[in-house]
């Protein structure tokens, strides 16, 4: 019996990738409109200043095979939110997140397919083998990964490449956080995932979206969605360094009374500032951090704004 084909939509964040465009388009035509129907891939254009808009009306007609419904954002909301945006438009029995500079291959899903339904899962993580990436990503995955799974309560998976069923896509759809991360609330969600691997393909065209600057902000974002411990390891700062400077005080007691000898002023004095002084100012910044995010959210403001869509 010839087993039915399963719907798939595949969400496609893209800032400036006019020119990947249509290899992008080519290849999952080309991988997987022979394994999923209806196939359909949902562009999210987070404020692209190239000539996306142009080009993908002229592209979208050329493809019959797959469905291309296209949005585009009124400016550049970062790819979290695109990712967001894309899902809540999902309605196929599976959804895929992938990377618009065909550094995920597309052949991928097919093996996700058959893992999520062999294991009965919810999501499958497509995870790389090894990253051919630039140095400072590579420094800030380093370490990155240990932070996050520390402070989350549920396993992290370092991957935007992912594989879910209508399920995860039904429950994600009910997050509407201002700093929505993908990863973290893929693992708030408790779903039931598996993971497989890909190889890193080098990107088609342009270079990476994500400067050192954006990346730094991208992982603190992270931490932060995921947990509040750090306002916890505040407190623990805090009662930790009272009680250091408690027993400070009580040595220095003990050396003036007991031993009599004259304590050195200024030294002790200054220690005392800058420790205190810099541990309140990293901390006050770390509070602030969380107030900001709720005072944003507070004001209940749309995640993104869509300036128009079509479809072909
Ligand atoms: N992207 C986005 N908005 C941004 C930055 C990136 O939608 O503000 C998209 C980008 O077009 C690409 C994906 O996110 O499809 C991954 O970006 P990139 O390839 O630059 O990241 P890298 O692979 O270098 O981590
Ligand atoms: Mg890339």
């Amino acid at each position: 019996m010839i087993q039915e084909k399963k719907s798939l939509d595949i969400v496609v964040p893209v800032y400036n990738e006019s020119e990947n465009l249509k290899p992008l388009l080519h290849e999952i035509t080309l991988k997987l409109a022979d394994v999923f129907n209806p196939l359909t891939v949902i562009l999210v254009d987070d404020g692209s200043n190239d000539d996306t808009p142009v080009n993908i009306k002229n592209i979208a007609k050329e493809y019959k095979k797959i469905s291309i419904k296209y949005f585009r954002f009124t400016r550049n909301y970062g790819k979290e939110i695109a990712v967001k945006c894309g899902i809540d438009q999902s309605e196929s029995e599976f959804c895929s997140i992938m990377d618009g500079d065909l550094q995920h291959p597309p052949e991928s899903l097919i093996e996700a397919h058959k893992k999520i339904t062999g294991i009965n899962a919810n999501i499958i993580y497509i995870s790389p083998r090894k990253r051919i990436t630039h140095f400072h990503q590579k420094l800030g995955a380093f370490g990155y990964k240990k932070i996050l799974n520390t402070f989350s309560k549920h396993k992290v998976y370092l991957t935007d490449f992912t594989f879910m069923d209508k399920k995860s896509v039904d429950l994600i759809k009910q997050f509407n956080e201002s700093d929505f991360y993908t990863r973290g609330i893929l693992s708030i969600v408790g779903l039931i995932s598996g993971e497989i691997f890909y190889t890193v393909q080098e990107r088609k065209h342009g270079k990476t979206k994500f400067s050192f600057a954006k990346l730094i902000n991208l992982a603190i974002d992270g931490v932060i969605s995921v947990s509040t411990k750090p306002l916890r390891i505040a407190i623990y700062a805090g009662i930790f360094v009272s009680i250091a400077s408690i027993f400070f005080g009580l040595s220095l007691l003990f050396e003036k009374l007991i031993l009599g000898q004259p304590i050195p002023g200024f030294a002790t004095l200054g220690f005392g500032m800058f420790f205190l002084g810099g541990i309140q100012l990293l901390f006050l910044g770390l509070i602030g951090e969380y107030v900001g995010k709720t005072f944003i959210q507070a004001k209940k403001r749309p995640l993104y704004t869509i300036d128009y869509q079509f479809s072909n």
